[in-house]
């Protein structure tokens, strides 16, 4: 059997163990130090924008908070992209509130600024203003901001931009994980840039990440004992955990040019076959191209072709089912256009990490390319 080539595998600089060493050597093993003030910075100065970065456990417990900052409490109704990984949309019942799914739209995939305001407009009718727009740049591709902004701020509903999948990624020029009124990132394995495991919140104001802080530290109120005015949690990141993320930090942007390469090699290699269709860059958009994605003409063709490539040790995967068809969430309000269900059944995730070699990539197209010679 030839090695197994993955979807998306962690790729270290080598700078990673000096820092975790650093912390080592000076018994920084804990979840605060030299570290996390120092990766928080290292984001700062990448995002630009004055963010205020609050390193956390994960991008799951900075939804979390971000939710919580957000004033989101129980009964609350809060609109996310149905579209997206299930950890956008869990916290919503973490709170107690109620998730309200938005369908997507053609040219990013990401949430549909039609529906949105349909949406909007419905649940106002109703009685219910949403307390939170959830917004994804899903695969490293921007979502409409502008048009999502407008729509924020004509309704005075905040975002939590969820750029979980777009560290590296820009809109007309300015760094996703910079426009939600609160964004958040992660680091999991699997992500552009990895700690192991590991998220972080961004905020506008330095008044509200130390909020974040305080609450992701057990909420402990200024008292030589411990006293708490608040619900606390335990989500900051580890000093140790911190130490990988400014290592990683040092190579975030070759893994942005390499991940955007596989793309690019992808798209030549398969120019010929006219099945495969990619999602292009809209104009001022430029994605990290986290995940390569193709769409077939059917479920049926995807799924062959998701096993043929399996038969040679190759992982690939559907696109991301809908929040609204997940079992979990089967009850809860939707506003749809048929768009996220399409992409669903038609679409597929190729081998896209920045450590593929040459031959890997090879790999992969002559496999494709396989399949399509035999289907003809
Ligand atoms: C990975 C991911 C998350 C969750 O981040 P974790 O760090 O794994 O908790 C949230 N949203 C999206 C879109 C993701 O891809």
């Amino acid at each position: 059997m030839n090695t197994k080539i993955w979807l998306s595998s962690p790729h270290m600089s080598g700078k990673e163990q000096k820092y975790i060493k650093e912390a080592f050597d000076t018994n920084w093993v804990a979840p605060l130090g030299p570290n996390v003030n120092g990766f928080e910075e290292d984001l700062q100065n990448y995002l630009g924008n004055n963010s205020c970065v609050a390193a956390l456990a994960s991008g799951t417990s900075a939804l979390h908070l971000g939710l919580i900052l957000l004033g989101v409490s129980k009964g609350d109704e809060v609109i996310c992209q149905s579209k997206t990984f299930s950890a956008s949309a869990n916290p919503i019942l973490y709170q107690g509130a109620v998730p309200i799914f938005v369908d997507s739209e053609r040219d990013t995939w990401n949430l549909c600024p039609e529906q949105l305001e349909i949406a909007i407009k419905h649940r106002l009718s109703l009685g219910k203003k949403p307390k939170a727009i959830i917004a994804v740049h899903l695969y490293g591709m921007p979502y409409k901001v502008d048009d999502i902004i407008s729509i924020s701020k004509k309704y005075d509903i905040p975002i939590l931009e969820d750029s979980a999948e777009s560290l590296g990624s820009t809109y007309k020029g300015v760094k996703c994980g910079t426009f939600g009124d609160i964004s958040i990132l992660s680091f999991n394995g699997n992500k552009i840039i990895t700690t192991s495991g590991g998220g972080a919140l961004v905020a506008k104001t330095k008044e509200i990440k130390d909020e974040a802080v305080f609450l992701s530290t057990q909420a402990r109120d200024n008292a030589p004992h411990y006293e708490h005015s608040k619900i606390g949690y335990n989500y900051r990141m580890s000093n140790i955990v911190a130490g990988i993320g400014r290592g990683q930090m040092t190579i975030l942007n070759s893994h942005v040019s390499k991940r955007r390469h596989n793309f690019d090699f992808y798209k030549n290699s398969f120019c010929d076959i006219n099945p495969i269709q990619f999602l292009n860059e809209p104009k001022g958009m430029f994605s990290n191209r986290w995940l390569t994605t193709i769409l077939l003409p059917s479920y049926k063709i995807r799924e062959a072709l998701r096993e043929f490539l399996l038969t040679d040790n190759i992982e690939s995967r559907p696109l991301w089912k809908p929040m609204h068809l997940q079992p979990v969430f089967k009850d809860a309000p939707k506003y749809l256009n048929g768009i996220s269900e399409n992409l669903f059944e038609r679409g597929l995730c190729l081998p896209s990490g920045s450590n593929l070699t040459k031959s890997d990539l090879a790999r992969v197209v002559n496999k494709v390319k396989e399949y399509f010679q035999n289907v003809r």
